[in-house]
């Protein structure tokens, strides 16, 4: 039978307990980890959020009664006892904050039964991901995860410590807001009072950062969540938290200054990491030339090369077919890998075709200098030195290639890359590599809508430099937009924001869209700059990405207490579901068969 906690009050958490209080009396409250009982004693190691106690429950040092209770404790029972801290009577446990010491139990309350869980709570689960999910609140018992979300804690309250002294204020903005695609599908959420009308759950506060610079907030933060519709990738949740913020009056390196100072007070506090400033900066032309990725993981080399100049006369048709039609041939150097097998190669070639390459040509050179080639029989042997000399190639090395349009190009060996870096265990969890991508392109060509759309976002202000091209080559023009990157993950971004109507309006106009068409969707913006706008710019963090990263974790879901699976629905609540008809109706909403038709 459950019983109270009544007069009693807990003294400390469970690894709160140290060597120096051995002979006091305290007090502690939590899970039974395990229970042993072994006759005339019984041992249980207590568990709470800090850690494991051990405790000892010996026939006299207990009452009769609380003794017999001991004995019926089982695996997460809620219990309560008080007793004299001692130095272990047994083999001291290493692996434990509190492994010298026990608690001799004079007093035991058993607050809560408990059915035997469907999985063991303990470190590194093996258990199934949808078991757990399912049970996510027993999944958030064991250790692991309560250091994740205790290191998440700590890292929010850090980031409003340091901006705090910054000078930023905090300012909330709605959630229920106007529904303004950027890019992804917006959450909507029907209005009861406006039948047939839609709030949109916010993408990211952007537009309401912007205005609260208008209105002379010059610093604002936000820990604000942030929801996009998106198809789900394996590690994306439909809702996430950003790190928002907005700075009046400032340029990029203001932006850049601020945040630098504030990733090595937060990794310095956190991990006891240094971060050597500046951090550097890499031009997003440059990132994608050297690693194939606007995200480029610089904990390692294996650049890229390009080698259209050394192939454009070759015989091998598939590098001179793609140079023909305005591609490119690069290749990376695997230093150390030409002994690979075949059939590890031809994995490769496979992972490349996923990424849209027609196939990968390699070059791997044995320890003697002989070479192997998927297309030597088409090149000359000079070619093929004059080839090997631009790769720097070396014996025992291995050359691959990859030959198309520009983009797939980068695409294909800047992911192989980094699989390949992952085959040869290369990349070190405990280096922190960070870089500042700098120079985004403003806008990036949209097949589908055959027009250009922004690749940050329509406010997004270009290189002074550039202004001339955005009528005559749009796609040359450079943004004022950064990206903050660590060891190839892009944990935020942002960028100087226009505040001039005249480029404003240019850019919409680069952008496809007519006067009316953006003062339909982001008028009150617009307004609001006719009233005295500062210059302004801003980033986001992904809270999530960046305290998974700090994990050493590699699931996202891993650092959010209640996380969405793939198809965004959560396990545990089964959210979302139907709603009966009432309340579809107040809302002057229909719900259509599956199968019928949407006009
Ligand atoms: N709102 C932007 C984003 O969510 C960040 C920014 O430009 O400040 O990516």
């Amino acid at each position: 039978m459950a019983e109270s906690m009544q007069g009693l009050h807990r003294t400390c958490r469970c690894a709160e307990v140290t060597k120096e209080m051995i002979g006091s009396e305290v007090t502690l409250m939590g899970w039974v980890q395990k229970a042993r009982n072994k006759g005339g004693l019984v041992f249980v190691d207590l568990r709470d959020r800090s850690g494991i106690m051990q405790l000892i429950f010996e026939n006299g040092s207990i009452d009769e009664e609380g003794f017999e209770k001991a004995g019926h404790l089982r695996s997460e029972f809620v219990i309560a006892v008080t007793g004299i801290v001692e130095k272990r009577g047994g083999a001291v446990n290493e692996n434990l904050a509190t492994g010298e010491i026990e608690l001799r139990v004079k007093a035991l309350r058993v607050l809560s039964e408990a059915e035997v869980p469907p999985f063991p709570i303990e470190e590194n689960s093996k258990t199934k991901d949808e078991i757990r999910l399912k049970y996510r609140y027993l999944d958030l018992r064991r250790p692991d995860l309560q250091r994740n979300m205790m290191l998440k804690s700590q890292v929010a309250m850090l980031t409003r410590q340091f901006f705090a002294k910054e000078g930023f204020l905090e300012i909330e903005t709605p959630m229920l807001g106007k529904s303004t695609p950027e890019g992804a599908r917006d959450y909507l959420v029907p209005s009861r009072v406006h039948p047939g009308s839609f709030y949109g759950l916010p993408q990211s506060p952007q537009l309401y950062k912007q205005l609260l610079m208008c209105s002379g907030y010059d610093r604002y933060i936000q820990i604000a969540r942030c929801f996009r519709d998106e198809d789900l990738r394996a590690d994306r949740q439909p809702e996430f938290t950003q790190i928002d913020m907005e700075l009046s009056f400032v340029d990029v390196d203001d932006v850049i200054d601020v945040n630098e100072r504030y990733l090595a007070f937060l990794f310095k506090e956190v991990l006891g990491v240094e971060v050597k400033l500046p951090i550097q900066r890499i031009t997003w032309q440059e990132a994608m030339d050297r690693f194939g990725s606007d995200k480029p993981d610089m904990r390692f080399g294996m650049e890229l090369h390009d080698v259209s100049e050394i192939v454009k006369h070759c015989g091998f048709s598939v590098f001179t077919g793609a140079l023909e039609n305005g591609g490119s041939v690069r290749g990376i150097n695997a230093e150390g890998q030409g002994a690979m097998p075949r059939k590890k190669i031809d994995k490769l070639v496979e992972f490349a075709k996923g990424y849209g390459a027609k196939g990968l040509a390699y070059i791997a050179i044995a320890e003697d200098g002989t070479r192997k080639s998927s297309f030597a029989k088409f090149m000359t042997e000079e070619e093929m030195d004059a080839l090997v000399a631009a790769m720097d190639g070396k014996p025992g090395d291995l050359l691959l290639f990859a030959a198309d349009k520009k983009k797939l190009v980068y695409d294909v060996l800047g992911a192989l890359r980094l699989e390949l870096a992952k085959q040869m265990d290369i990349l070190d969890k405990n280096e922190y590599c960070f870089a500042w991508v700098t120079e985004f392109p403003l806008l990036e060509w949209n097949e589908e809508e055959n027009r250009y759309t922004a690749m940050h976002h329509p406010f997004t202000m270009l290189m002074e430099e550039d202004l001339p091209l955005l009528e005559t080559d749009p796609g040359k023009v450079r943004a004022k937009a950064y990206d903050i990157v660590l060891n190839g993950n892009e944990i935020g971004g942002g960028s100087v924001r226009i505040h001039q109507n005249d480029i404003q309006e240019k850019m919409f106009e680069a952008l496809g869209f007519t006067k009316e068409a953006a003062y339909e969707q982001f008028g009150f913006l617009l307004d609001a700059f006719k009233y005295g706008v500062p210059p302004h710019a801003g980033l986001a963090y992904g809270l999530d990405r960046l305290v998974m990263l700090m994990a050493k974790v590699d699931s996202i879901r891993d650092v959010i207490a209640f996380p969405k699976v793939k198809d965004a629905s959560c396990l545990m609540t089964k959210a979302p579901q139907p709603v009966d008809d009432v309340q579809l109706r107040e809302l002057g909403l229909d719900v259509c068969e599956e199968d019928e038709e949407v006009q």
